[in-house]
């Protein structure tokens, strides 16, 4: 059984005067993550990644509408009652977010901040909590563990401090990490180091991994599989070495061609136009505007996501692409 499904994933917003009618801000997102399963969430800002994480959290605004399936252990997460929804929040499922600083209590130390969470939630008491931080800290690299819990959040380094999330984050021994941006933050240096320790650690407890980024490079080297959002959908999906060497889908393309290489010396290609969110999509595909392979069709008809081997896409040029955008990846 999977750990984490997703299906056809709809999110309509209420704006807060509640005026108008409600935006779309998540159209269509499928996926699952299965025990022990590292999966990518990819996509420009606006494009939704952090709207789903939201709502597998159940932490979306009341004036949120939420449709399709989203399951836990083949649980509903929108229909759990409220004791089981604590349990999931507290126990099965930890979060790590973008900028630790914006997460912690600056007033209270490390150790309280870390072990809170277990203390609360009646796992551990606060010797037992305690002594698992300082063990989990001591994984995480971090020398003079002790010392640490004493001390207080601007006492620390960036990605010291995003060490001591991941601690937070694996303290309840969960069975799944939703990691949004947990990098983004920090210095390019720091970044890899903290990545490591990050999939080390998951793979090690073979914990589940929701990975939320706008890096794809970084996204297919550290998860098995990779769901690239534009506008609120998945528009592929699939295992991450795949996508990475040959993508299916336009978008997807764009994404890789647009970073530098470490390889080439060719110029990276900028996307042109803007980022379009999700509520102003129109009928037919929302890539359409930017897509150098558009036709009549993708302005008038949204593509359906349709599986092709070991992806899911959702272009209308998919297979007749096919050839062309993985040429595009080798020059
Ligand atoms: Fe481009 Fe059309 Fe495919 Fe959209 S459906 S990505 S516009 S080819």
């Amino acid at each position: 059984m999977n750990l984490l499904d997703i299906e056809h994933l709809r999110v309509d917003l209420r704006s807060r005067e509640r005026r108008g009618a409600p935006r779309t801000v998540i159209h269509d997102v499928s996926l699952t993550i299965a025990p022990g399963e590292a999966v990518g969430v990819v996509g420009e800002s606006g494009s939704g990644k952090s709207m789903t994480v939201k709502a597998v959290m159940r932490l979306l605004p009341r004036r949120a509408t939420v449709g399709g399936t989203l399951e836990f252990r083949g649980t509903s997460i929108p229909a759990m009652p409220g004791r089981d929804l604590a349990r999931f929040r507290s126990q099965l499922v930890s979060m790590i977010y973008q900028d630790p600083r914006a997460h912690i209590n600056p007033l209270r130390t490390i150790g309280d901040f870390l072990i809170e969470g277990v203390v609360a939630s009646g796992q551990m008491n606060r010797a037992e909590a305690l002594e698992a931080a300082c063990t989990l800290l001591r994984d995480v690299g971090v020398n003079d563990p002790q010392r640490r819990l004493s001390q207080y959040p601007h006492q620390l380094s960036g990605g010291l401090l995003q060490r001591m999330m991941i601690v937070m984050a694996l303290l309840p021994s969960p069975e799944l990490v939703l990691a949004d941006e947990p990098t983004t933050a920090l210095d390019v240096t720091v970044q890899s180091e903290v990545m490591a320790i990050l999939t080390e650690q998951i793979r090690e407890r073979s914990v589940g991994l929701l990975f939320i980024t706008h890096d794809l490079d970084l996204a297919a080297a550290v998860t098995d599989s990779l769901a690239v959002m534009h506008a609120g959908t998945v528009v592929e999906r699939g295992p991450s070495a795949d996508i990475y060497a040959a993508p299916r889908h336009p978008y997807t393309a764009a994404l890789l061609a647009s970073r530098p290489s470490p390889t080439s010396v060719a110029r990276p290609v900028s996307i042109p136009g803007r980022p379009v969110s999700a509520f102003e999509a129109g009928e037919g595909c929302a890539f359409a505007s930017r897509c150098p392979y558009a036709i009549g069709q993708c302005r008038t008809e949204r593509p359906e996501p349709r599986t092709a081997g070991t992806r899911t896409v959702a272009c209308h040029r998919s297979d007749e692409l096919e050839a062309v955008l993985a040429e595009g990846v080798r020059a």
